[in-house]
């Protein structure tokens, strides 16, 4: 972590940076000025270890010193989901930062909370449900997205937006087609072809730069890939969904999605906080006959568990790398998996910048839209923040990974995202008090064509011991429900094999990961 470094012009703004993807981690906590009268609260990302596994490090595998029914490896919001639904079971929690969360985790500014990546979710979905069950009440967004581009604010950028975008009338004329077009696609019908094919197929037609500039922005944010790179059948399945305002039905409170990872932890520590073990990177995950052998370093020393069943909460990309005696077709799947790099950029202010939206595209820039940290609670009576919070997404391109290896090079990127943003409106011009950035190397699984109807279940297929529970085992994109749902039907594939009801668990497995969520 590094702060007070110069963005250019702007020396008197604290900048810091957390999370890191590359050797050289973890991040040095003796670079934190001892004397910050405000230091600034953030952790990050801890992936030393991790690339010893990935560079095919073979660790010592001591014998076991604990058994326990199963194990969760992995404590973001599908190990943390399932740690919840298996509560009254002998488990252990295995995560390797010093937080949990993991992309749904939220930070917070002198008691004011923001999201570092996962921003809201849907009314009623299995993530919703999951949150009243645990006592938080995810409060509606009620406020179709707008868009900000060439100066100009439009609001509803779907419906009545479409006629005031600031383009040209056949630029207009454009979109509209498509949104006529969008809607006659019957999706369930076509899913098969259009996974097959790339989003740019379905825009062609329209030959509409801003068209795929927007989607290029709109894509990136939510499912980590370009046009090019996305499965034409996610785009069509958004692309309707904002159409038909189904919008609508977002929901969330300040903190993002990671209010929901915060109050599990608030729900499960009291009585099993032994059983959550953070700081445990897990080395190897030896399948056997009689149980599985899980290996994790903790504090430089590597111990040994012996489970019944383990569910990997761990994306596959992690998973693929830890397994022993993966089949070999399962470890290409895992292996074919994509995942954009995310650096996630919060602004402080400490005055009212903007208030006029929730999710702004902003397309063309470095970044791609920001969100209003604290707005489904902005009109409650009494609620007078000290500090307005803007959380920017900003994912790269995979060929810019390298980007986030270097601190110079994320001051550089966050003072080109400050910029950007300035030029945006005029009531913009405000300088932040505090730029937060949270590098995440390999954070958003891509919506890449063949990965939801194919890749997907070879890659997730359960093993007589294994459940592949991270949120990358549903689809089509990235998404804290699918995480909360595959774990639900990880913990009753869990409690059905502790039954010794071994045919009913692997047919809760396949379901689950044959289920239709669109
Ligand atoms: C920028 C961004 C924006 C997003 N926005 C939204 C949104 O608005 N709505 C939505 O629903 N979803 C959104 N998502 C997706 C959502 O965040 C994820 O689907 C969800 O958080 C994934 O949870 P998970 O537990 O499956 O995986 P992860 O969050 O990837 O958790 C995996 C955990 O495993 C741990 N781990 C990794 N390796 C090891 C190891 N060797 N040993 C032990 N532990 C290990 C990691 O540290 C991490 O905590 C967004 C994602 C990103 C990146």
């Amino acid at each position: 972590m590094t702060e007070n470094t110069k963005l250019p012009r702007r020396d008197f703004i604290k900048f810091a940076i957390a999370g890191s993807i590359a050797s050289g981690c973890p991040i040095d906590h003796a670079l934190v000025p001892v004397n910050d009268p405000h230091p600034a609260n953030i952790e990050g990302e801890h992936f030393a270890i991790c690339h010893q596994v990935r560079d095919g490090h073979s660790f010592p595998k001591p014998d076991p010193t604990r058994s326990v029914d199963l194990a969760i490896i992995g404590g973001g919001m599908a190990g943390l989901s399932a740690a919840y639904f298996l509560r009254d079971k002998d488990f252990l929690l295995l995560e390797k930062e010093d937080h949990f969360g993991g992309n749904a985790y939220q930070e917070e500014f002198q008691g004011q909370p923001y999201s570092t990546a996962a921003a809201y979710d849907f009314r009623n979905s299995p993530c919703d449900h999951l949150a009243k069950e645990i006592g938080l009440h995810l409060l509606p967004i009620d406020l179709p997205d707008p868009t900000i581009d060439n100066g100009v604010y439009t609001p509803d950028t779907w419906n009545t937006g479409l006629t005031q975008l600031p383009y040209s009338r056949c630029t207009i004329a454009a979109w509209k087609k498509f949104s006529e077009d969008m809607l006659k696609i019957d999706l369930h019908k076509q899913i098969n072809d259009l996974d097959a094919k790339p989003f740019t197929e379905l825009l062609a037609p329209y030959q509409c730069p801003e068209l795929n500039r927007w989607w290029d922005a709109y894509g990136l944010s939510n499912w980590g890939a370009v046009a090019e790179d996305t499965t034409a059948f996610i785009g069509a399945v958004d692309a309707q969904y904002l159409i038909k305002g189904d919008d609508s039905t977002r929901v969330i409170l300040p903190g993002g999605l990671g209010c929901v990872t915060h109050k599990l932890l608030e729900v499960l520590k009291p009585k099993y906080g032994e059983r959550l073990q953070g700081d445990a990177t897990v080395v190897s995950v030896v399948p056997g006959a009689n149980d599985v052998r899980i290996t994790y370093d903790q504090n430089g020393q590597l111990t040994t568990v012996s489970a019944k069943f383990a569910i990997l909460a761990t994306p596959k990309f992690i998973t693929a790398r830890l397994v022993a005696d993966l089949p070999a077709e399962q470890k290409q799947a895992m292996r074919r998996m994509r995942y954009a790099p995310v650096p996630m950029i919060n602004m402080i202010f400490d005055k009212s910048v903007y208030r006029k939206g929730y999710d702004n595209w902003c397309p063309g820039n470095a970044f791609t839209d920001f969100i209003v940290a604290d707005w489904t609670i902005r009109n409650q009576p009494g609620y007078h923040p000290k500090y307005e919070i803007l959380t920017f997404y900003c994912t790269l391109r995979e060929s810019e990974r390298a980007t986030l290896l270097s601190d110079e090079n994320c001051r550089a990127f966050a003072a080109k995202v400050l910029s950007q943003f300035q030029k945006l409106l005029s009531e913009f011009n405000v300088d932040p008090i505090e730029i937060r950035l949270y590098r995440r190397g390999h954070a958003m699984m891509m919506a890449v064509p063949n990965q939801f109807t194919k890749n997907r279940f070879i890659a997730s297929r359960p093993m007589e011991r294994l459940f592949f529970a991270n949120s990358d085992s549903g689809g089509p994109e990235s998404l804290s429900m699918e995480a909360v749902r595959i774990s639900q039907a990880a913990a009753e594939w869990a409690t059905l094999n502790l039954q010794g009801k071994r045919t009913q668990a692997q047919s809760t497995a396949h379901k689950a990961l044959n289920a239709f969520v669109y």
